[in-house]
């Protein structure tokens, strides 16, 4: 009868105020950074993009850069658990008139979110023209070259010991790494990892970074990938400023748990920002009191889309943010996540 009912309805209250209360107190103690631990985090990075600079700029003159600069959740105060990592973003200058790029979906990869930047005007530039012809293969700019080019000079050129003992740091490139990364060990029990990103500017102010599509067919060689975290992380913010909502909240709690448990680490801040960006389009109370609500439908909306084998971009419904997982991930994430809604403490238990 309606006594039952009523009586259900208080216990299930009940349970969503602990479950509010937990992620809250989780939020405090695990997912939120020390200011200072992020701020030594983040002067270890600007040190390490010093050295850089003046190493690039006496070593390689005439590679034609503009400045590097840090990017990365550590400066949008976005980073969960431990302040671990950083992008040295290394913006490329290409020629207008010798490079087009060229839209995934365009190709025959039909990639969607993918590019292809194709060398124009050979028969009048012949190779050589540009700096950046020695990574072309097969007429188009390869990311891949890009990065080795990068590689031999880090890993290669630079006297990271006399560096790291300047700077009473121990540095060192991670190999093999997927894209090209430096570990700085900047306290006994602190380490950074800089991931070097060589990013193309767009002529709509996108940007294009060479981090390889995975898996790493050979097919998928020249893809440069569109970036959509600024215009993402923007958006996110804007509309947490509009209502003082909990969406970064959220964001970071979601970011957390996928980073504490071993079986949800495949996804990516950019799934997470993406689906709870979808979520606001149609869920309008992100007040603190709803956060457990708003959570456990992130936990649902994230089981649909893995299910469907399909997460668009809100940013460009093109985009598919899953196409990149295997089968089994998709199973492993959806399963887990799946289970984690009937215990979703389960998830805080780490
Ligand atoms: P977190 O690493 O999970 O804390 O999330 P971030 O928001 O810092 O995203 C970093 C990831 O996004 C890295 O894997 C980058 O390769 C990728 N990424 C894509 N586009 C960008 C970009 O424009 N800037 C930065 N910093 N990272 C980007």
């Amino acid at each position: 009868g309606p006594g039952a009912g009523g009586g259900a309805d208080l216990l299930r209250a009940r349970m969503r105020l602990s479950l509010q209360e937990r992620l809250w107190a989780f939020y405090r103690e695990r997912v939120n950074i020390p200011g200072e631990e992020q701020a030594a985090a983040r002067r270890a990075a600007l040190d390490i993009c010093a050295e850089l600079r003046v190493f690039l700029h006496a070593k390689l003159p005439d590679m034609p850069l503009r400045e590097m600069y840090l990017s990365g959740s550590l400066y949008d105060d976005l980073q969960v658990v431990t302040a671990d990592h950083a992008q040295l973003m290394v913006p490329m200058v290409l020629e207008k008139n010798l490079w087009s790029m060229v839209p995934g979906e365009d190709t025959i990869m039909n990639v969607p979110g993918f590019w292809l930047v194709r060398r124009e005007n050979l028969e009048y530039f012949p190779r050589g023209s540009s700096y950046w012809d020695r990574c072309l293969v097969g007429g188009y700019l390869s990311p891949r070259a890009v990065l080795e080019v990068f590689e031999r000079l880090v890993a290669g050129s630079i006297n990271w010991p006399a560096i790291g003992s300047v700077l009473d740091y121990v540095i060192r490139p991670v190999v093999p790494s997927e894209t090209l990364t430096l570990e700085v060990q900047y306290e006994t029990d602190r380490r950074l990892y800089v991931d070097f990103l060589p990013l193309l500017s767009m002529e709509d102010g996108g940007a294009l970074i060479a981090k390889p599509h995975r898996p790493a067919a050979e097919r998928h060689q020249n893809l440069w990938r569109q970036s959509f975290r600024a215009a993402e992380t923007a958006r996110l913010r804007a509309l947490d400023r509009e209502d003082g909502g909990c969406r970064c909240a959220c964001l970071k709690l979601a970011k957390a748990v996928c980073k504490l448990n071993a079986a949800l680490q495949r996804l990516n801040a950019s799934q997470l920002t993406n689906a709870l960006l979808l979520l606001s389009d149609t869920e309008g109370d992100w007040t603190q009191e709803a956060l457990a609500d708003r959570f456990l439908q992130l936990l649902r909306a994230l089981v649909r889309h893995l299910e469907a084998g399909r997460l668009p971009c809100a940013l460009n419904p093109k985009v598919n943010l899953l196409c990149e997982l295997l089968e089994p991930e998709v199973d492993e994430l959806g399963y887990t996540l799946y289970c984690a809604l009937s215990d979703p403490e389960g998830l805080l238990r780490t």
